[in-house]
C-alpha cells in the first residue's frame, strides 16, 4: 500500500491495460496504478513517460513490497502463468477476460487462489453494460410474463483483428474473445441448470480459429438461448431479442435503444388474412393495434467503478468478491461443451 491506497501492478500495457489505467482504475478511490511491467520495451518507456514505475521484468514486480493487486491484460494464452506467479508472490490477482483457455488451466488457478488465500477474480466487466442490465430487468421483472428464449448477439464487421486474436496458440477467436462476455451474461441472468449446448463455429475470415460462432443452449426450465458473434456483419441485427409469454422486447446496439410489445387482449383473436401474390396466412397477419400495446424499455445506469469498489471491499474483508469462481468455471464449461458440439456436429448435454 502506498499512502492508504491498494497499488496496482498492470501486466500488459496495451488496449485494455491503458484502458484500466485512464478510465477505470482514477476513478475509484483506494486504489492506483503504480508500476506496469510489458514485454514490449517502447511500452514501458510510455508507462515511465506517464509517471508509473516500469519494472523490467515480471519476477521484479512480484518482488516490490508495494504491490498489492496484480492486474494481467496481457493475451490470453498469458493469463494463467501471470495469476498464479502474483498469487504465489502474495499478491491479490485479477485477471483480463476469460480468464485462461480452458476448464483446467482455471482449475489450477483457483487450487493456486485457495492455496494462498489471496483474492482472484476476473474482470467480467460486460456485466456493467446498460444493454444487459435493460435485458435483465425485462426477464427479472416479469415485464413479458414468463420468458422463453433469450437472443443475444454482437455483430460487427471488421473480421477478426490482425494480432494475437487470429492465432490460437494465443487463445484467440470469438468464443474466447465476445463468447465469454456473452455466456456470463446470459448465466448470470437465467437461472437455474444449463441441460445442453449446441453450436457452430463461423471461419468467414479466418480458419485458425472461430471469427464467429451460435450457440445455443436449452434450460432445464425450458428456456432457449441463442448466443451469437459475428465479424462480417454489414447490418447488425438487434443486440437482444427477448420473447415472452405476454410479449416481445428488441434492445439494439450498446446504446440499447429499444421497444417492448405486450399483449393486452389474448382473447381477441380476430384477424384479417393477409394476402400475398403466392397466399394467404392468417396466423401471420398482424395484430390489430387494441390487441398491443407499446412501450420504451426500463432504465438502466449501471456503474462500472462497483467493480474495483468491491475488489478493495473484498480486499478490506468487507464484502464477498462479485466475479465468483464457480461462476467462471461454468462459463468455462460451457465454452468447452459449445467447442466439442462444433467439433462433433452433436448436441452436448451436460451434467450441471
Ligand atoms: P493488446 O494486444 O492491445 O495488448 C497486449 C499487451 O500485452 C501488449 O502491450 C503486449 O506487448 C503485452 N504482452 C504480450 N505478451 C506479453 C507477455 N508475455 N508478458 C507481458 N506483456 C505481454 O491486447 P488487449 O486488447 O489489450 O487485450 C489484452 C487482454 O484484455 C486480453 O485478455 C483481452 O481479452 C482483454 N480485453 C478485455 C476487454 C474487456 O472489455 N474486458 C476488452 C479488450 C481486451
Amino acid at each position: 500500500m502506498v499512502n492508504n491506497k491498494y497499488a496496482i501492478a498492470l501486466v500488459g500495457y496495451g488496449g485494455m491495460g491503458h484502458f484500466h489505467a485512464q478510465h477505470l482504475i482514477p476513478n475509484v478511490e483506494d486504489i492506483f496504478l503504480y508500476g506496469i511491467y510489458d514485454i514490449d520495451p517502447a511500452k514501458l518507456e510510455e508507462a515511465k513517460e506517464n509517471g508509473y514505475k516500469a519494472f523490467q521484468s515480471f519476477d521484479e514486480l512480484c518482488a516490490d513490497p508495494a504491490v498489492d493487486i496484480v492486474l494481467v491484460a496481457t493475451p490470453n494464452d498469458y493469463h494463467k502463468e501471470y495469476v498464479i506467479g502474483a498469487l504465489r508472490a502474495g499478491k491479490a490477482a485479477i485477471s483480463e477476460k476469460p480468464v485462461t483457455l480452458c476448464s483446467a488451466d482455471l482449475q489450477e488457478m483457483i487450487d493456486a487462489a485457495h492455496e494462498t488465500g489471496k483474492l482472484f477474480t476476473v474482470h467480467q466487466n460486460r456485466r456493467w453494460d446498460k444493454d444487459f442490465r435493460i435485458a435483465r430487468r425485462i426477464f427479472d421483472e416479469g415485464l413479458l410474463g414468463e420468458v422463453h428464449r433469450i437472443e443475444s448477439r454482437v455483430h460487427g464487421s471488421r473480421g477478426i483483428p490482425g494480432d494475437w486474436r487470429g492465432q490460437k496458440q494465443h487463445g484467440g477467436g470469438m468464443v474466447l474473445d465476445w463468447g465469454v462476455h456473452i455466456l456470463d451474461q446470459m448465466l448470470q441472468m437465467v437461472p437455474g441448470k444449463v441441460k445442453s449446448v449446441y453450436a457452430h463455429m463461423e471461419h468467414v475470415t479466418n480458419y485458425e480459429v472461430d471469427d464467429g460462432f451460435e450457440i445455443v443452449l436449452h434450460f432445464e426450465s425450458g428456456l432457449t438461448a441463442l448466443l451469437e458473434v459475428g465479424t462480417s456483419n454489414f447490418i447488425n441485427l438487434p443486440r437482444w431479442y427477448i420473447l415472452g409469454e405476454n410479449g416481445s422486447a428488441v434492445i439494439n446496439g450498446f446504446k440499447a435503444d429499444g421497444r417492448m410489445v405486450n399483449i393486452t387482449n389474448w382473447d381477441n383473436r380476430d384477424a384479417v388474412p393477409v394476402v400475398t401474390a403466392a397466399g394467404l396466412t392468417k396466423t401471420m397477419a398482424p395484430r390489430t393495434k387494441e390487441t398491443i400495446h407499446e412501450s420504451p424499455l426500463p432504465e438502466a445506469e449501471p456503474d462500472i467503478r462497483e467493480y474495483y469498489q468491491n475488489i478493495v471491499a473484498v480486499l478490506r474483508g468487507e464484502a464477498e468478491q462479485i466475479v465468483r469462481h464457480d461462476e467462471l468455471m461454468r462459463v468455462m464449461k460451457v465454452m468447452e461443451a459449445a467447442f466439442e458440439a462444433d467439433r462433433t456436429g452433436q448436441i452436448v448435454y451436460l451434467n450441471e
